[in-house]
C-alpha cells in the first residue's frame, strides 16, 4: 500500500499542474512552443492587485531589428476605466498586449501594472489577473461547457451555463442536437466567428479578471451581431469597475470609452474622448470620417441593391 500510495500522490500532483497549467494562456494560444519560456527572478514577489492601472514607459520594441514597431511608446490607463486603443492596422495594438502578458520582451523602456515594473513580479500571478478575449478565439476539441469551463476550473455546471447565457450564446447553443455537450474545436462542430468570440466572453466572465483585454475581430461580426455582443459586454463585463482595454478596428464600439488612445508610428499622436478627439481635428477625426462614410456607402449600395 504505501509502494502504491506514493506515485499516486505523485500523480496527483501532476495532475493538478496539468489542470492549472490548461489555464495559461500559452496553452490557449499553443504558444509553449513558439516562445521560450519566462523565469521570474527568484525572489520575485507576487503581483498584488490595486486596483489596475496600467503605464507604458518610453518602451521600444521591434519583431525584427530592421523594422521597429515602437519608439519610446508611453502612455496611462488609470485604473476601473474603460479605454480604447486604436490606430491604423499594423501599428502595433495588438503587440500592447503581447508586450504586457510578457510574450516579448521589450527592448526599452518599462511596464507598470499598478506600479509594480512587470518584468519584477511573479509572471503567473500577473496573467492570472489579466483576461483576454482574443481576435480569434481558440477552442479545445472539447464540448461546449469544458471550453467555457476554462475561465475558471471550478466553476459548477450552473456557472458554466449563466456565464454562456450572459455572452447570449445560449440559444445557438441550445438548438444544436447534442446541446451543450456538442464537440467544437479540431475535429469537432465548425461554429461561427461570432459565436467562437462569444464563448471566448463566456470564457472570461467566469474568470471574473480585473483587468480585461478585448481584441475587436476585424472580420468575425458583421455589424449588427458586433453591436448586441458590445452590448452585452457592457451588461455584463463592465457592469462590474474593472480596467478594460479594447483593441478596436470599428470606431462605432469605442464612442463611449473614458479615453481613447491613437497610435500611428510606433507613438501615441492622440489621446482623448471621443468629442475631444473629433474636435481636434487629427487622425482620429480623419478616420471616423472615413469610416462614416464607408458605411454609408455601405447602406446606399444595400438600398440599391434590395430596391
Ligand atoms: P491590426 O489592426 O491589423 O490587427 P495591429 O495594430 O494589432 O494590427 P500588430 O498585430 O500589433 O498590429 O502588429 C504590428 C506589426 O508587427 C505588424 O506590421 C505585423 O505585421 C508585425 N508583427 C506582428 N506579429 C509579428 C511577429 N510575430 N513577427 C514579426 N512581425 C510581427
Amino acid at each position: 500500500i504505501f509502494q502504491l500510495s506514493i506515485p499516486l500522490s505523485f500523480l496527483g500532483s501532476i495532475y493538478r499542474d496539468i489542470k492549472q497549467n490548461l489555464l495559461d494562456m500559452e496553452v490557449l494560444y499553443k504558444l509553449r512552443d513558439d516562445y521560450p519560456p519566462v523565469k521570474d527572478a527568484p525572489d520575485a514577489p507576487p503581483y498584488e492587485f490595486r486596483g489596475g492601472s496600467l503605464r507604458f514607459e518610453n518602451v521600444s520594441f521591434a519583431y525584427h531589428p530592421d523594422r521597429p514597431i515602437f519608439r519610446n511608446l508611453s502612455f496611462t490607463v488609470p485604473a476601473g476605466k474603460k479605454i480604447a486603443i486604436v490606430g491604423p492596422s499594423g501599428c502595433g495594438k495588438s503587440t500592447i498586449f503581447r508586450l504586457l502578458y510578457r510574450f516579448y520582451e521589450p527592448n526599452g523602456g518599462k511596464i507598470y501594472v499598478d506600479e509594480q515594473e512587470i518584468h519584477s513580479v511573479q509572471l503567473e500571478t500577473l496573467r492570472k489577473s489579466i483576461g483576454v478575449v482574443p481576435q480569434d478565439t481558440p477552442l479545445f476539441h472539447n464540448d461546449i461547457m469544458h471550453n467555457v469551463r476554462y475561465g475558471r476550473l471550478e466553476a459548477t455546471d450552473e456557472e458554466v451555463k449563466d456565464a454562456i447565457k450572459a455572452a447570449n450564446v445560449h440559444e445557438t447553443i441550445e438548438r444544436l442536437p447534442e446541446g451543450y455537450s456538442t464537440q467544437v474545436g479540431e475535429r469537432g462542430l465548425m461554429i461561427s466567428g461570432g459565436e467562437k468570440q462569444r464563448l471566448a466572453v463566456a470564457r472570461v466572465l467566469l474568470q471574473d479578471p480585473p483587468i480585461l483585454f478585448f481584441d475587436e475581430a476585424t472580420s468575425a461580426l458583421d455589424a449588427t451581431t458586433e453591436a448586441a455582443l458590445m452590448k452585452n459586454i457592457n451588461a455584463t463585463l463592465l457592469q462590474k469597475s474593472r480596467t478594460s482595454i479594447f483593441i478596436a478596428h470599428r470606431l462605432r464600439t469605442v464612442v463611449e470609452s473614458d479615453l481613447i488612445i491613437v497610435l500611428q508610428d510606433g507613438k501615441v499622436v492622440e489621446q482623448g474622448t471621443h468629442d475631444e478627439l473629433i474636435k481636434l481635428g487629427g487622425l482620429y477625426q480623419t478616420m471616423w470620417v472615413q469610416q462614416v462614410t464607408a458605411e454609408n456607402f455601405m447602406d446606399d449600395s444595400m438600398d440599391d441593391i434590395t430596391n
